[in-house]
C-alpha cells in the first residue's frame, strides 16, 4: 500500500531548451509546443499519478539578458530577479495549458505555479569559477567589451558566451507549503529553472546571482517531497556512453555505481547530460525508487519501463 502510494507520486523535470525554447519560433509556435508538452503530462495525470512538474530556464534566462543588453535604457536586474520572471513567465504558459489540457480530458485538477526559492552556499566554489555558460553567442568583438565591463565569458566554438555561477541547491525555501498544496491535491509547477538562487544570513533570504542546474534541483524537489518516481525529459531518448560516436551504446538500465563510474569516465556532457545522471543517482541515494532520463514524447512508455534510460538502485 506503501509502495503503491510512494510510486504515484512523481516529479517530471522538462528541458527549458527541447521543449521551450523560444528562439526556435514565434510566440504560436511556442504555444503549440507548451500545448504538446501539457497534453502529454495531462496523460500522465490520467494514469493516477500525482505530478509535480519543474522546468528549465537556459534559453529564456538568455532573451531576457539579451534584452538588457540591447536595450540599453533600463537598468539591468540581477539573475536572480531574471530568474523570477522566467519562472513568471514559463508557469503562467504550463500553468494555463496543462489546466486546458486537463479539462479536456474531464479531469477537474487545480494547477498552480509556485515561485520557489532555492537556498545555495555562499562560499559554493561556483561563485568564484562561474562556468555555465547562458544566453546568446557574441563575436569577439563585443564579447571584448562586455569582459572590459566585468562580465565573465568563455570562448567555444560558437563563439562567446556568458558564463554565470550555477551553486550546488541545499534546500527549497517552500518546501513546506508545496508539501501541503500536494496533499490538497493541487498540480504543481514549481522550482522552474532550478529556483531562484538565495543566501540564508541571519536567518533571512537575499538574493545571489546565479542559476541553478534544473536537473539537480528537481532531484532535490523529488527527494524532499518523498517521491518514488524522478522523471527526466529532454530532447535524447536515453542517456549514451560514447555518444554521437560509431561505437555508441545507449543505456537501458543502469545501477547507481555504474552511473557514477560512467560520469567518472566522461561520458556524459558536462552541463548537459551529466547533471541529469548525477541528478538521477542523488535522487536514488536519497531514498527514490525509479529515476528515468528519457524524451517528452517517450514519456509513458518510460513510465511504463519500455523506453528511456533507468537509473535503479
Ligand atoms: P535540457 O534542456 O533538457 O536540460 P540539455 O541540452 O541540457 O537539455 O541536455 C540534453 C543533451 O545532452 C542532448 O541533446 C545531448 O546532445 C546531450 N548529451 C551529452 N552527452 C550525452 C550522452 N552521453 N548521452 C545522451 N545525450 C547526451
Ligand atoms: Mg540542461
Amino acid at each position: 500500500m506503501l509502495i503503491e502510494w510512494i510510486m504515484k507520486r512523481i516529479v517530471i523535470a522538462i528541458g527549458g531548451n527541447a521543449i521551450l525554447n523560444p528562439a526556435k519560433g514565434s510566440p504560436v509556435e511556442q504555444q503549440r509546443m507548451i500545448d504538446e508538452t501539457c497534453a502529454e503530462i495531462a496523460e500522465i495525470v490520467r494514469k493516477g499519478y500525482e505530478v509535480i512538474l519543474t522546468h528549465g530556464n537556459g534559453p529564456q534566462i538568455g532573451n531576457i539578458l539579451a534584452m538588457q543588453e540591447e536595450c540599453g535604457l533600463v537598468h539591468p536586474q540581477p539573475l536572480d530577479v531574471c530568474g523570477a520572471q522566467t519562472q513568471g513567465m514559463l508557469g503562467y504558459m504550463l500553468q494555463q495549458s496543462l489546466c486546458n489540457r486537463l479539462k479536456e480530458r474531464g479531469i477537474e485538477k487545480q494547477v498552480l505555479t509556485v515561485l520557489t526559492q532555492v537556498v545555495v552556499d555562499e562560499s559554493c566554489p561556483s561563485f568564484k569559477n562561474p562556468t555555465k555558460p547562458i544566453g546568446l553567442y557574441y563575436p569577439e568583438s563585443r564579447a571584448r567589451k562586455m569582459m572590459g565591463q566585468g562580465i565573465r565569458m568563455i570562448r567555444d566554438k560558437k563563439g562567446y558566451r556568458r558564463v554565470v555561477p550555477s551553486p550546488e541547491p541545499i534546500q527549497i525555501v517552500e518546501e513546506a507549503v508545496i508539501g501541503k498544496l500536494i496533499e490538497e491535491g493541487v498540480i504543481l509547477i514549481a522550482a522552474g529553472g532550478g529556483g531562484i538562487p538565495v543566501i540564508l544570513k541571519h536567518d533571512l533570504l537575499t538574493g545571489i546571482e546565479g542559476v541553478v542546474d534544473k536537473d539537480l534541483t528537481g532531484s532535490l524537489l523529488a527527494s524532499t517531497l518523498g517521491a518514488g518516481i524522478f522523471l527526466i525529459l529532454t530532447d535524447v531518448e536515453k542517456a549514451a556512453l560514447n555518444y554521437g560516436k560509431e561505437n555508441q551504446v545507449d543505456l537501458d538500465v543502469i545501477t547507481v555505481s555504474e552511473a557514477r563510474r560512467y560520469i567518472r569516465e566522461g561520458h556524459f556532457g558536462k552541463g548537459s547530460m551529466e547533471p541529469k545522471v548525477l541528478a538521477a543517482v542523488r535522487f536514488i541515494m536519497s531514498g527514490g525508487k525509479i529515476a528515468i532520463i528519457s524524451s517528452l514524447d517517450k514519456a509513458i512508455p518510460a513510465l511504463e519501463g519500455s523506453a528511456g534510460t533507468r537509473v535503479v538502485a
